[in-house]
C-alpha cells in the first residue's frame, strides 16, 4: 500500500458507525492496486453529529468522494448539491462524487442488490416480493425492484421513525411505476406469515441479524418459510444470519447480503474512477 501513495493520491472515504467491520475498505483499494489506480480508501467512524462537519471537510480537501452508511444515509442528503433520480426517488445515498466541488449524491445499493440476485439465477422480475425494512437498504431495494418490474411488494417495518418514510416509499413507487406495494406493521405476525405465504422471495433489509442483533430474527416461526420460497438477507456479518441457518433448515435457497455488497461497490467505483471494478477478482479475494 505504502508504495502506492504518492503527491497525487485521491480519497475515498467510508462514513458511518460502527464501521471497523466493513469489507468496503479492503475491496476499493484492491481493486484500485490490480487497476493501478490512484486512490486510497478509507473509513471514518463518524455518525450523524459529525456528518455536516465532515461534508464541509471533504469540500475543502477536494476529496473525490465516499461511500455513506448507517446511520447516515438519509442525513447526508441536506448536506449535498445534487442528486441523481434514484437516490431522489429513494431519499437515500450511498455513494458521493465531488466533481470540482460539486456534491452528487447516488444510491447503489439497489441496483447491487438486484444485480446480485440476478448473478445468482434468482428471478424475481413479474413476481412478488416481501421485504422487511424501511432504511436506506429496504428503501432502495423497493425502489429498484418496481423500477426493474417486481409485481407486487409487501413491505413490513416496525412503527419507529422509518415507518413514515416507508409511507413515502409506497407513495413514490405507485406515483412512478406499475408495481402494487403495500405497507404493514412487522408486529402483524398474521399479516406477515399471510404476504410471504405467496411471494417468491423474503428479504430481511433491517439491522436485525446484523452485530449488535446477531442473535436474533425477524422471523422466529420457521413455518412461515416454505421450501419455494427464496430468503435473502441484506446481512453479510455473520455471512449466515440466525435468519438464513433457520432458512436452509426449511430447505429453501438463501442469498446474503455479500453479492449486494460487491455490486453495489461495483458501481460506486465506477462513479468515482470512471473504470470498471475487477469484480470476478475482488470475488475471490474476499469470498
Ligand atoms: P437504516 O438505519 O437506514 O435502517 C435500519 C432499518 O432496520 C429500519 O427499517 C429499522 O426500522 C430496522 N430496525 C432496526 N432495529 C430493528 C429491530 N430491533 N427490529 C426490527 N427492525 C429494526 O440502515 P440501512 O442502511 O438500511 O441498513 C440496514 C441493514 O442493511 C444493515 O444490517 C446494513 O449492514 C445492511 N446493508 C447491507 C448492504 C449490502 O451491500 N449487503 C448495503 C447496505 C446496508
Amino acid at each position: 500500500m505504502g508504495e502506492r501513495i504518492t503527491g497525487k493520491t485521491k480519497l475515498i472515504g467510508l462514513l458511518g458507525t460502527p464501521i471497523s467491520h466493513s469489507l468496503s475498505p479492503k475491496m476499493h483499494n484492491e481493486a484500485f492496486a490490480k487497476l493501478d489506480l490512484d486512490y486510497v480508501y478509507l473509513a471514518f467512524d463518524v455518525g450523524n453529529e459529525q456528518l455536516e462537519q465532515v461534508i464541509k471537510g471533504f469540500r475543502a480537501l477536494q476529496i473525490r468522494g465516499c461511500n455513506v452508511t448507517m446511520p447516515n444515509k438519509t442525513k447526508v442528503l441536506q448536506h449535498l448539491d445534487q442528486l441523481s433520480p434514484a437516490a431522489e426517488l429513494a431519499g437515500a445515498v450511498n455513494t458521493v462524487v465531488n466533481d470540482n466541488g460539486v456534491l452528487t449524491g447516488h444510491i447503489t445499493d439497489g441496483t447491487g442488490y438486484m444485480r446480485a440476485l440476478k448473478e445468482d439465477g434468482i428471478d424475481v422480475i413479474g413476481q412478488k416480493m416481501t421485504i422487511a425494512g424501511a432504511g436506506g437498504a429496504a428503501t432502495a431495494i423497493c425502489i429498484q425492484a418496481a423500477l426493474d418490474g417486481v409485481r407486487e411488494i409487501s413491505i413490513f417495518n416496525q412503527k419507529d421513525a422509518f415507518y413514515e418514510r416507508a409511507q413515502q416509499t409506497v407513495q413514490n413507487i405507485t406515483s412512478k411505476t406499475n408495481c402494487q406495494v403495500r405497507l404493514f406493521d412487522l408486529n402483524d405476525q398474521v399479516a406477515l406469515r399471510r404476504e410471504i405465504g405467496d411471494s417468491a422471495i423474503f428479504t430481511n433489509a433491517t439491522s436485525v441479524g446484523m452485530k449488535p442483533l446477531e442473535t436474533f430474527s425477524l422471523i422466529e416461526d420457521p413455518t412461515m418459510l416454505r421450501p419455494e420460497l427464496v430468503v435473502s438477507d441484506v446481512v453479510y456479518i455473520p455471512q449466515q444470519s440466525k435468519l438464513l441457518k433457520m432458512a436452509e433448515k426449511q430447505g429453501c435457497r438463501t442469498i446474503n447480503g455479500l453479492g449486494m455488497m460487491l455490486w453495489q461497490g461495483a458501481r460506486a467505483f465506477e462513479l468515482w474512477t470512471g473504470e470498471e471494478m475487477p469484480v470476478e477478482y475482488i470475488k475471490q479475494l474476499l469470498f
